[in-house]
């Protein structure tokens, strides 16, 4: 039987692989099955149709149509993805794998697109952080803007997640709204290339926003401008090779990467055996070692528990990796499957044989070893593999050497101070967990070892129920990590967005800054409104109409009153003598909840119409008291308009009370639910 091509997807048409393709083994059988690679692929003319016809369409859709486009191509996958599930197992994992890469994958586009939603504005620029005062009259402001780079953004992954290493990279870089090109590992290329031909099947992404290389990227990344990022995942040695070509370096081409790290975990001085500390540290380092069969990049590689603990860990870990069944990834009793190939196989054992210079091999044989429902030597299989290491101090390779299969090793620490300087000689790390039930322990890590790792995990009795895995890498928190994982960062909610975008500081009036960031500023233009704004719809609203009501005067009767009826008798509203006494005010003084429930009495309109509900007040401040006596007077405006569904947006007003000086007295953002047709 001929072998199955595993196509590029390239200007819009599928390309075959050709003579110089690269073969694929079936992880479980050592067979050649697949080949991919076309060493005639014009990258010229896959960069030119990326940034030319892929780029101006997605970038013309504001971040919620993106995000609407993410989320469509989630769910089609996920219709889809038993085919992905099927196919993934010759890759040498198991079910409940892939259900990390597909469902993971899936899952992390789902995060992305409800941020997108939730957390960017219906626009296409995005404004970062707040308005800077650059002159005292107010006349000239500063803030910052990201808009999306005009390039094209080549993501090169990783074998171990074929899906979720695409699609945790494509959720945010679509979102941005830049194209991608995506660049598989080869060894599990056909997962991919799956993945991408539902996607491009689905219909839902515009013409070159999404293509895909085979096999081998020619030499594309020696065409890059400044508009352009790589965002790598591998290991550092390709990470270090790419990243230093000179056309990356001379041209300051973005270049993220992810790479691979020697990821500890502590037993805390606290979790002696018997606690449920103890048991949920072994169960955490077994799930690490024997999932994808230790091919993570987050995997637990060193394992640190107190010098009189460590007997017992290697017990512990050793039982549970004795009743470990290794075999074929479809039987449903296989808990570790085969490493992805032959190759990976030596290059672990060759790994393994490093650290086995500093270190005794504890449990796991190589060379005896069951493999159930599959042949152990044709397949690549291996048993894990738990190392002692005596000597932590003076060893140097089981801190630097990454055996990326089921290999870990375990080394003890006199006293937690210990323990953080034995983690932190990792060179910088993806994630280091601790196993604590102490709080004290969690924060001298913290401290201690923070800026050595990309994210820092805590578990105890309390959170373990919830917990998500030493493991896993969320869509909502940062992935990456200092030194020797890459120095990059992924991911991290609207962070990761971020990464395929341009900040950059503008300068201007109120009204030019209004324009851009379409959020009215203070300052700017204000229109009144043609009739009173709660009586218009969301569609009619337009940003800085404003509503200026009429002052109302503050009587004592009315403090007196609203402290009755409230239950705030606070001195400084009851007690003359005791407020003057106070440095913040002159004498007795109103409610600062008692202005704001005048300042809606002064600007609301009663009746049923298109505002459904208050949903909240951002930013509230008091800046000047009000005694008995002042009147305040309210300035209403339509700062933002985000659509949230078919009925209703929400609208953000800016508020300010005045008093009749003019003095500010209070500001805040009034958040309303506004139908979209008068109801
Ligand atoms: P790798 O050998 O470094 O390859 C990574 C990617 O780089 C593959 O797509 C590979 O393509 C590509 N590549 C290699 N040489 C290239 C070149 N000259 N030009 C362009 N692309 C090139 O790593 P791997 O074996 O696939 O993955 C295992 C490693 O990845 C481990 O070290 C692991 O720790 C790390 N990893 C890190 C993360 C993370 O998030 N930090 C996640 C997963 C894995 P080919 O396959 O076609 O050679």
């Amino acid at each position: 039987m001929g072998l199955q091509d595993v196509s590029s997807f390239i200007t819009g048409h599928w390309i075959a692989p050709n003579a110089g393709a690269r073969v694929i083994e079936n992880a479980v059988t050592g067979e050649v099955f697949a080949q991919a690679g076309n060493t005639d692929l014009d990258s010229d003319a896959m960069l030119a149709y990326a940034r030319t016809i892929g780029g101006p369409a997605l970038r013309a859709l504001t971040f919620h149509d993106r995000a609407r486009m993410v989320k469509a191509l989630a769910l089609h996958l996920n219709q889809n993805k038993q085919a992905l599930y099927d196919i993934s197992f010759a890759t040498g994992a198991t079910q409940s794998d892939h259900m990390i890469d597909v469902d993971g994958g899936i899952g992390t586009m789902f995060v992305f697109a409800s941020k997108g939603r939730r957390e960017l504005p219906d626009a296409h620029i995005y404004m970062d952080g707040e308005v800077e005062q650059l002159s005292k009259d107010g006349s000239f402001l500063g803030h910052h803007m990201c808009t999306p780079l005009q390039g094209v953004a080549i993501h090169i992954n990783a074998f171990n997640f074929p899906v979720w290493g695409m699609l945790e990279k494509l959720a945010p870089t679509l979102l941005a709204g830049v194209p991608a090109i995506v660049k598989p590992a080869t060894a599990t290329s056909y997962v991919t290339e799956l993945a991408v031909r539902l996607m491009i099947d689905s219909g839902i992404l515009p013409d070159g926003a999404l293509q895909l290389v085979s096999g081998a990227l020619g030499d594309t990344l020696d065409h890059l401008t400044c508009q352009d990022v790589v965002s790598f995942t591998g290991s550092a040695d390709t990470a270090f090779k790419l990243r230093s070509a000179p056309h990356i370096l001379r041209n300051s081409i973005r270049f993220v990467a992810e790479q691979d790290s020697l990821n500890a975990s502590i037993l805390g001085p606290d979790a002696a055996p018997g606690t449920p500390e103890f048991d949920l540290f072994v169960k955490e380092v077994h799930r690490e070692m024997t999932t994808k069969a230790g091919q993570k990049c987050t995997a637990i590689r060193r394992i640190f528990a107190p010098d009189t603990h460590v007997d017992a860990v290697i017990e512990a870990i050793s039982a549970r990796l004795a009743k470990t069944v290794i075999g074929d990834p479809k039987a449903e009793n296989t808990r570790m499957g085969a490493l992805v190939s032959n190759a990976q196989k030596r290059d672990v054992l060759a790994k393994a044989a490093i650290i086995g210079g500093e270190a005794e091999r504890v449990f796991g044989d190589p060379d005896a070893f069951d493999v159930h429902g599959a042949d152990g030597a044709a397949g690549a299989f291996l048993p894990p593999m738990l190392f002692r290491c005596a000597d932590p101090d003076g060893a140097k390779r089981v801190h630097d050497t990454e055996a990326f299969g089921p290999v870990s090793t375990v080394m003890g620490y006199r006293d937690l101070g210990h323990a953080i300087g034995l983690v932190n000689r990792g060179g910088g790390s993806l994630v280091a967990s601790v196993i604590t039930h102490d709080p004290e322990v969690a924060r001298d890590v913290a401290l201690g070892a923070g800026a050595f790792h990309g994210r820092l995990y805590f578990n105890n009795r309390d959170s373990m129920a919830g917990s998500t895995g030493h493991g896993s890498p969320l869509p909502h928190l940062v992935h990456g990590g200092p030194g020797r994982a890459g120095g990059g960062e992924e991911m991290g909610g609207v962070r990761g967005v971020m990464h395929y975008m341009q900040r950059t500081a503008i300068q201007g009036s109120p009204d030019i800054l209004t324009a851009i960031g379409k959020t009215w500023i203070p300052g700017a233009a204000e229109t009144p409104a043609p009739a009173h704004p709660f009586t218009r719809s969301f569609h009619d609203l337009h940003v800085g109409e404003t509503l200026n009501t009429d002052p109302r005067e503050i009587t004592m009767d009315d403090v007196a009153h609203f402290a009755e009826f409230t239950g705030d008798t606070f001195y400084a509203h009851m007690d003359e003598a005791a407020a003057a006494r106070n440095p913040f005010f002159p004498g007795r003084v109103a409610h600062g909840y008692l202005l704001l429930s005048f300042a809606a009495g002064l600007f609301v309109e009663p009746n049923e119409g298109p505002v459904l509900a208050n949903t909240g007040l951002d930013n509230l401040r008091f800046m000047k008291p009000v005694v008995p006596g002042d009147s305040i007077k309210v300035r209403l405006t339509v700062k933002t308009k985000t659509p949230r569904n078919d009925e209703y947006g929400e609208v953000r007003w800016h508020v300010t009370l005045t008093n009749q000086d003019d003095d500010l007295v209070a500001e805040y953002d009034l958040l309303t639910m506004v139908a979209h047709a008068k109801s």
